[in-house]
């Protein structure tokens, strides 16, 4: 039997030293992930389209004392993604850490909805996360020190939903994916990949579903046996764990955290 080992449990959640990289840093959850990663001790490369919010994240970070840096790419351009991991070694010499935060939605009855508008949300939530896993896991094979992967996908990816052909469909094709990978990498390369799968959280989009008041925010509580809808601080400790020693035994998982969502 392998003895649990004093130094591995007072060191096991910490990512102090990694690199993390981050895409939708621009968006709520991840500025949050990437603040949390920063606070913890990792250095932050941020990705995302929008360069002026990725400056001005670049600039409230270093005002606390983070080491981080951004790079400006569309996670669903191969080229992009190339070359923001390049920029990623060229500055911190490695990548220890993916935290997967873009996404997009656009709901819209089949019936109405065209092969355009379902592939713009397919390539936004499902193709880009291939791409960017595809060449982050190369680099991390690369280095040859393993790696942790955490996708944040969705509860939708379990469950179907009026105007959500593209959404569901392609957060649970990333599902998938993360369990693919897991099977490929894991055991050779010692890279975890797993994603994280919420249900609704506040950000700019669903800011209008928190007035406790309102059908929409009752309704929710009905199948929230927490009691409450999720702040996007509510996920960092379980990124932080999913990026951590603390959980090299887990990989391929589509991971719950919805405030119970998913037991009534
Ligand atoms: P936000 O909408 O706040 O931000 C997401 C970021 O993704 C944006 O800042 C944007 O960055 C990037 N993005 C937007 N559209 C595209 C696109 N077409 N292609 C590539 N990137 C794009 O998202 P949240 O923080 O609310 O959500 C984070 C993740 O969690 C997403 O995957 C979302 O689907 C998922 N999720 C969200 C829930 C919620 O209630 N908010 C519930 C469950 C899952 P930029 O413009 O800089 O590229």
């Amino acid at each position: 039997m392998v003895p649990i080992e004093k130094s591995f449990v007072n060191n096991m959640f910490s990512v102090e030293g990694k690199v993390a990289m981050v895409t939708g840093a621009t968006g709520a959850l991840g500025k949050v992930l990437a603040k949390a990663y920063g606070y913890a001790g990792a250095k932050v490369m941020m990705t995302g389209r929008s360069e002026g919010k990725l400056k001005d994240l670049e600039a409230e970070f270093k005002a606390e004392g983070i080491d981080c840096a951004y790079f400006v790419a569309d996670p669903a351009k191969e080229d992009d993604v190339q070359a923001l991991v390049k920029a990623t070694v060229d500055k911190y010499g490695e990548v220890n850490i993916l935290a997967v935060c873009h996404g997009y939605n656009k709901p819209k009855p089949i019936l109405e909805q065209s092969v355009e508008e379902w592939q713009y949300i397919m390539d936004a939530d499902c193709k880009s996360v291939y791409i960017v896993l595809k060449y982050v896991a190369q680099q991390m094979v690369a280095q040859g020190k393993g790696g942790k992967i955490v996708v944040v996908t969705s509860q939708r990816s379990k469950r179907g939903m009026a105007g959500y052909t593209g959404y569901c469909t392609s957060k649970g094709g990333a599902d998938l994916m993360v369990s693919s990978m897991a099977c490929e990498l894991s055991a050779q390369h010692h890279i975890n990949v797993n994603s994280l799968c919420p249900t609704v959280f506040r950000s700019e989009l669903t800011e209008w579903m928190f007035d406790p008041e309102s059908a929409v925010y009752q309704n929710f509580l009905k199948r929230e046996p927490i009691g409450r809808l999720a702040e996007p601080a509510d996920f960092a400790g379980y990124a932080l764990f999913l990026s951590s020693d603390a959980s090299n035994y887990i990989t391929g998982a589509n991971c719950d955290c919805s405030g119970g969502y998913l037991t009534c």
